[in-house]
């Protein structure tokens, strides 16, 4: 997830990039990548920094919190960060900017790897579900409801709450 800045005579500019998503794979806990992690990027310089503001897109593997099959989605969140080259804090920051990339003179190609990597974490469901109307495990027996009907009655598992009934009565 890398660009080159001698790439660039002139800003702003857009880029558009694409890389493969290896270098996540198992960064985000229970996600699996699938295909390239694609990003569409405006760069903007000012002095000796660039700001870097745009789009992560991903096509993932994840469980679903509800039935616990895998299944496949998208993710897409905004992502922003400071490049900064040379020396000092970055004039840059609000202070609610998290990232920021420090580049070594003579250095002038900038991964993206830990800037897209906190994006997409950030941009997962906690409880992800594979669709609105997934009716999951039933709570008793495990079977997955979207693929059985299962022979637990109501009242079986409502027996589980007799004992808070007895309390509230
Ligand atoms: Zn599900
Ligand atoms: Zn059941």
């Amino acid at each position: 997830m890398n660009f080159d800045l001698r790439e660039f005579n002139s800003f702003p500019i857009d880029l558009s990039l694409e890389s493969e998503a290896d270098p996540l794979e198992g960064a985000v806990e229970g996600v699996s990548f699938r295909d390239v992690v694609k990003m569409r990027i405006n760069l903007q310089k000012v002095k000796e920094e660039y700001y870097c503001h745009g789009l992560v897109s991903a096509q993932i593997e994840v469980e679903c919190s509800r039935c616990l099959e895998m299944f496949k989605t998208e993710l897409a969140t905004e992502m922003e960060c400071v490049i900064k080259t040379g020396e000092g804090k970055p004039v840059l920051s609000s202070g609610v900017m998290e990232e920021c990339i420090y580049l070594k003179q003579n250095e002038h190609v900038v991964d993206l790897t830990d800037v897209v990597r906190q994006a997409l974490t950030l941009a997962l469901p906690l409880k992800p579900v594979c669709r609105e109307e997934c009716r999951g495990l039933c709570p008793n027996c495990g079977v997955n409801l979207n693929e059985e009907e299962c022979d637990c009655s109501e009242d079986e598992i409502d027996e589980r709450w007799e004992g808070l009934r007895n309390l509230l009565e």
